[in-house]
């Protein structure tokens, strides 16, 4: 049986579906990609904006025009459930505080086929069990040649456009000890590259030891080739301790901080707990520890108390501090959240316009960038090869195609290279 794996939204979402894919996978399902056409699709979705949400509901009715059955997952199906169950009568919502559990459903879709159970009633017969937000543990990736390895989940904040945090519930981490198992047991399966995420990573906290600590103290166990990368840093927690681990040449020099806005005004109105004082800090402390980093943010346009004046601000030091790419995201109000309703936020036009300018100076940045690494070293982990040429993404997270790799390579394999022009790596021999 065919099985698709249907992924919105963040990474930890991403690290989340590959588990399952992979679940699904060592119980001998075929797992397939989307144009591929599969009886069942696990739809795991996003709850950050209303796109996201318009997105999911069309994917789900979609897919529940064309195969047997959907399962519905995610932040969104928490918030939905049965808005999202009226989709259509072969779809089964699994909320979010329950997705784990869905890593126990291949092999019970096994047994329950072998009897001869139709695919919509085996599903409806699957009782969740127990499971915890850490289960995830993949020691295979079926769509992805770097391995995810959730280390945190849930957020303490509350910040006022976001659902998120009250989908997931507060912050939770994986303990020190089990985080460094798993890693090492990623890098046993043979991935040379680490993902840490969580859905506010920089919360992680053991034992009142932060992510800086738990990196400091796992850097050292692993294979000096291994390197590990950051999915996201929310900056309010951004400490001297984590500058200290990500200066390891373990850590990619790419860093992407939701910084939001960089009006101190606007990020109050938000109860974003920090201010550009110590986004500067962050930024600098970054470029000194990392020699001209790949410093991608996000971006919300037109937050409520953000005026022409803010608006300036934000765009200001985005541009002075030269960041390589702006995920740019026009602020949508979000039911249950504090600035739901509020009336200090621009028309949608002037929001629209400035998320507009926004992407325009990141198509800028960004090739301003490219155009700097040209000439330089860099570390690429090869992904997909097309016509005897590897692709693959460098460690300071630029898309590249690989001239001159070595006959041996992998999927996979990390090997270097000179950047010969951008989009172009010429890897050494
Ligand atoms: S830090 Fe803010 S935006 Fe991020 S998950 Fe937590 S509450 Fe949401």
């Amino acid at each position: 049986m065919r099985i698709c794996v249907y992924t919105l939204g963040c990474r930890l979402n991403q690290c989340e579906s590959e588990a399952l894919a992979d679940s699904f996978a060592r119980e001998g399902f075929d797992v397939v990609r989307e144009e591929e056409g599969a009886e069942l699709y696990i739809v795991n979705t996003c709850t950050v904006t209303a796109k996201a949400e318009q997105k999911a509901r069309r994917m789900i009715r979609l897919f529940s025009s064309r195969a047997q059955a959907v399962v519905v997952t995610g932040c969104y199906a928490q918030m939905a459930q049965q808005e999202l169950e009226s989709l259509g009568s072969n779809i089964m919502v699994v909320p979010l505080v329950k997705k784990a559990s869905l890593l126990k459903l291949a092999g019970h879709l096994r047994a329950a086929m072998s009897c001869t159970v139709d695919l919509v009633s085996a599903l409806r017969s699957f009782v969740e069990p127990d499971s915890t937000v850490f289960d995830y543990s993949a020691g295979s990736f079926s769509y992805h040649s770097r391995a995810y390895l959730k280390v945190q989940d849930g957020c303490d904040n509350n910040c006022g456009y976001c659902r998120v945090h009250i989908a997931r519930g507060p912050s939770v981490s994986l303990g020190r000890d089990e985080v460094i198992r798993r890693a090492l047991e990623l890098e046993a399966a043979g991935f040379s590259e680490i993902v840490l995420t969580g859905v506010n990573l920089t919360m992680y906290d053991h034992e009142g030891e932060g992510l800086g600590g738990m990196m400091l103290d796992l850097i050292p166990r692993l294979s000096p080739s291994t390197r590990l990368r950051l999915s996201s840093m929310e900056p309010d927690h951004i400490d001297s301790r984590l500058i200290e681990a990500v200066s390891s040449s373990a850590v990619h020099p790419h860093f992407h901080i939701p910084l939001q806005s960089a009006s101190d005004r606007v990020l109050a109105r938000s109860s974003r707990n920090y201010d550009r004082k110590h986004l500067e800090w962050v930024l600098d402390s970054l470029r000194r520890v990392k020699d001209d980093p790949f410093l991608a943010c996000d971006v919300i346009a037109g937050l409520p108390a953000e005026g022409e004046e803010e608006f300036r601000i934000t765009y200001s030091f985005l541009k002075d501090h030269g960041f390589a790419a702006l995920h740019v995201f026009p602020f949508s109000p979000r039911p249950g959240t504090a600035l739901y309703g509020a009336r200090d936020r621009c028309e949608e036009r002037v929001r629209d316009e400035r998320a507009a300018r926004l992407r325009k100076l990141s198509d800028e940045l960004g090739a301003v960038y490219q155009a700097r690494q040209t000439g330089r070293t860099l570390e690429v982990l090869l992904e997909s090869r097309r016509n005897g040429l590897w692709r693959g993404t460098t460690g300071n997270y630029l898309k590249v195609e690989v001239e001159e790799a070595p006959a041996f390579c992998t999927r996979g394999q990390i090997i270097s290279g000179v950047l010969t022009a951008p989009g172009r790596l010429s890897a050494l021999r």
